[in-house]
């Protein structure tokens, strides 16, 4: 459950719950991206116990967690529910803005076409990425949709951040299933 009460106060509050005197400068550490890759990780192993592609994304605030969700594609039979979309829509709910500025987004695989389009159209700072999609990632391997200087708003990208667990919950997936199609 997502606590949005704090959107709007979280300047004054702590950054986390566990980590005191983390300050703001600090959200580009490395610790504090893997502090948050973890939260977009455990939306990653609740859509793998949905039988959904886990993968898993959450978008940050001046340290606080606006949205959080996991692909919804099969369960929302929607070809857009994936996790970036629906964390994107639930962020701009907590804010009551559809401007994203001073977000960070968090997300265990890289971002396709479709959600590094609308990662530009919520204009967040920062997209930080576990592992890279070579046959549809579009913030490196593809395409560098968030850097492209013809569109009108620009992101800094981040990748690898814990990038062996983001590969690891996938990889397990499709042996999965790879293995449940022979029987
Ligand atoms: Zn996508």
């Amino acid at each position: 459950m997502i606590d949005t009460s704090r959107a709007d106060d979280s300047r004054d509050g702590k950054l986390f719950d566990e980590d005191e005197g983390v300050g703001y400068g600090a959200l580009l550490d490395r610790e504090s991206d893997e502090h948050f890759m973890r939260i977009a990780l455990r939306q990653a192993a609740e859509a793998f116990e949905k039988d959904e592609v886990p993968v898993g994304a959450v978008i940050v605030r001046r340290g606080t967690v606006i949205g959080a969700a996991h692909n919804g594609r099969e369960t929302l039979k929607d070809p857009t529910a994936h996790a970036e979309m629906l964390a994107i829509t639930q962020a701009a709910a907590a804010v009551d803005d559809w401007r994203l500025n001073g977000c960070t987004l968090y997300v265990t695989l890289e971002p396709c076409p479709m959600c590094a389009g609308a990662l530009v159209l919520a204009r967040v700072d920062r997209v930080v990425f576990g592992t890279w999609d070579p046959k549809g990632g579009a913030v490196g391997s593809l395409y560098r949709i968030g850097e492209d200087e013809r569109l009108n708003h620009r992101f800094q990208v981040t990748s690898g951040v814990m990038q062996p667990d983001c590969a690891e919950i996938l990889t397990e997936f499709f042996r999965r299933k790879r293995a449940a199609g022979k029987k």
